[in-house]
């Protein structure tokens, strides 16, 4: 099995390839062509099984291939939202989309808690494809009414159960009442 038996597009595969890698991990070769086919997912993996990848190669792809959107500020709308439990995976989530997304025309952005507010206001006014986030200081923004997530159609759950453990509950169900009904939902959680 390989990344391009998976049907990931060129941009993609060779994104991957320049990181070194030779083939999918169980876990990407499973969960690759369930999201490319829209799907929902639940999906039990460890940090170091190739999650990250697994969830962000078929959304990259997902994306790159629909219409771009536009949000109620007048920028791009949020079409794909990651939440993590910590900011350190949020932004390693997101450097990962960066990473495999280089080869393709789409952009993204972190938020997390504990900096400033401006800057993260300043990008979501303007937009993103891809947002990645935790979940506290997305409600932040939103409450203050600098957030548009009703061009959602991909959401990820990442290490759900961790979020769980750290008292996120609340916060998620929160998040989820902002988003579209008609989503596509992928959860990962190592439990
Ligand atoms: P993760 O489980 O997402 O935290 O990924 C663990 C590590 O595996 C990361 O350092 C990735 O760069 C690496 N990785 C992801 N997919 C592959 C793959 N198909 N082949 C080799 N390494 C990979």
């Amino acid at each position: 099995m390989n990344f391009e038996e998976l049907k990931l597009v060129p941009a993609i595969v060779q994104a991957v390839r320049e990181q070194g890698y030779e083939n999918p991990t169980p876990i990407q070769a499973e969960a690759i062509p369930a999201v490319l086919a829209g799907r929902d997912l639940l999906a039990g993996a460890q940090t170091g099984t190739g999650k990250t990848a697994a969830f962000t190669l078929p959304l990259l792809q997902r994306l790159s291939q629909g219409e771009r959107a536009t949000s109620q500020f007048g920028g791009i709308g949020i079409r794909a939202l990651v939440l993590t439990p910590t900011r350190e995976l949020a932004a390693q989530v997101e450097e990962s989309v960066r990473t495999y997304g280089k080869h393709l025309p789409l952009t993204s952005t972190v938020i997390f808690g504990g900096v400033g507010m401006n800057p993260q206001i300043n990008a979501m006014k303007k937009g993103v494809d891809i947002l990645v986030a935790t979940p506290g200081r997305l409600l932040d923004l939103q409450q203050q009414g600098r957030l548009d997530l009703s061009t959602v159609q991909i959401l990820v759950l990442d290490e759900a159960d961790r979020m769980l453990d750290m008292g996120f509950i609340h916060d998620v169900r929160k998040v989820l009442a902002l988003l579209p009904d008609d989503k596509q939902s992928l959860l990962f959680s190592a439990t």
